[in-house]
């Protein structure tokens, strides 16, 4: 009887989220040939993905995975700190370290299992964390996991941080912790920090900064011609990858595998293996991620030319779109298109897809009320007449 009444109650949830335009399901989709996906049995251009460089399918990462399997099998076995910390772990994590100019470096299993992780490692209820607005989920359940005492500043602006900071330090003790947390690439709206901005306010607050690079690890480099790039993120790209406390980000996006990293010092990342519950108590990843991911990093950073082909197809989006007429634009291969509301926004997604084009509606709570949004995003697998199409479509269905 009891249970009859429960099951009522959550069919009348979901009655109520798709009476909205808000249930969500998850769709088959198929890799095919260069940035095609098979999606209800059409081939269409994937629009919707974060392999921004292609790598998730390159033979060259295919490789390195089926030979990790060869040599050490396709399971772990346990947890890193039992029995499951293969060599191939020790190799990744030097290798993260030095792309990311940092002293050492710790693999969690995905990025979002390092967020919730480190921040209830590093901060508990006597500590402040300040946060971006629009930060990733993942980081906001952190801070709720966490117990610290937090805040979120409106989206990139730093003068409203420094009241926070201003705040907190008038109430907190001088022995509180503080960090500061933000995403570098914002994923849903594309746009991107001032880290040397953000570095220099966090220093003189005495505030340490954590930066999620999920969307920028391989995507951006230095920005001066004279330094080679490693193309480790936006840390890199502002000149401040050693005075960012702790760098983190995925090998699940640009990078084309699966997992995350945290980079660091080593005071802090023996903290996280000591501490983070979602390290210690998960199963390490099965050898051929790790072997992929070795690879990944080697081919960011020796292999412009993928980086190099994303950039130019967004800067092709950015011409059609903007001789188009359409309001599509961005600094990034993340181009939001808000159109408000999720039934009008789906209705977009539907007819996209009709038409070729695979491009998810992204609805509340994924992003604030009122502003769902068809999200594109770029990769160097596109071809222009794949773009070209795209722009067209828009211009038809908007
Ligand atoms: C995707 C993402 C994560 C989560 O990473 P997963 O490896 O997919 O769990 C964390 N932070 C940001 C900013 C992300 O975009």
């Amino acid at each position: 009887m009891k249970t009859i009444h429960m099951m009522n109650s959550y069919q009348q949830e979901l009655d109520a989220l798709s009476a909205e335009d808000r249930f969500r399901h998850c769709r088959v989709v198929t890799p095919d040939e260069g940035a095609l996906c098979v999606v209800e049995g059409r081939s269409v251009v994937n629009f919707s993905s974060n392999n921004y460089l292609g790598l998730a399918q390159d033979p060259r990462l295919k490789a390195a995975a089926v030979n990790a399997i060869e040599q050490y099998g396709v399971g772990s076995g346990a947890a890193r700190l039992i029995s499951g910390t293969n060599e191939l772990y020790e190799a990744l994590e030097e290798d993260i370290a030095r792309f990311k100019s940092a002293e050492t470096a710790l693999v969690f299993n995905s990025g979002y299992q390092a967020n919730v992780g480190l921040l209830q490692a590093l901060v508990g209820p006597k500590d402040w964390v300040f946060c971006d607005k629009l930060n990733h989920a993942s980081l906001v359940d952190g801070c709720l996991l966490s117990g610290a005492r937090w805040t979120r500043y409106r989206h990139l602006d730093l003068n409203h941080l420094e009241d926070r900071l201003r705040q907190a330090d008038a109430k907190a003790s001088p022995s509180c912790k503080k960090w500061i947390v933000t995403d570098s690439l914002f994923s849903m709206d594309g746009d991107s920090v001032d880290l040397q901005a953000l570095v220099t306010l966090a220093e003189q607050y005495g505030a340490a900064l954590l930066v999620d690079e999920a969307h920028a690890t391989g995507v951006y480099g230095s920005r001066e011609p004279s330094k080679p790039s490693r193309n480790s993120g936006l840390s890199e790209y502002f000149g401040v990858s050693q005075r960012v406390d702790l760098q983190m980000g995925t090998l699940s996006k640009g990078l084309g595998g699966f997992g995350a990293y945290v980079a660091g010092s080593k005071i802090l990342i023996d903290t996280l293996v000591n501490r983070a519950r979602s390290f210690i108590f998960s199963t390490a990843l099965p050898p051929p991620v790790i072997g992929a991911a070795i690879k990944a990093v080697e081919l960011v950073q020796t292999d412009e030319s993928m980086k190099q082909a994303l950039w130019d197809n967004v800067a092709c989006l950015r011409r059609l779109a903007a001789q188009a007429g359409l309001p599509l634009q961005s600094e990034s291969p993340v181009f939001p298109l808000v159109l408000g509301d999720a039934p009008k926004t789906m209705a977009v997604c539907r007819k996209l897809l009709e038409a070729g084009y695979f491009v998810q509606g992204i609805r509340p709570p994924t992003v604030p009320e009122g502003t769902a949004r068809l999200r594109i995003t770029l990769s160097a697998a596109h071809t222009p007449v794949q773009i070209e199409g795209l722009v067209q479509a828009l211009g038809q269905f908007l």
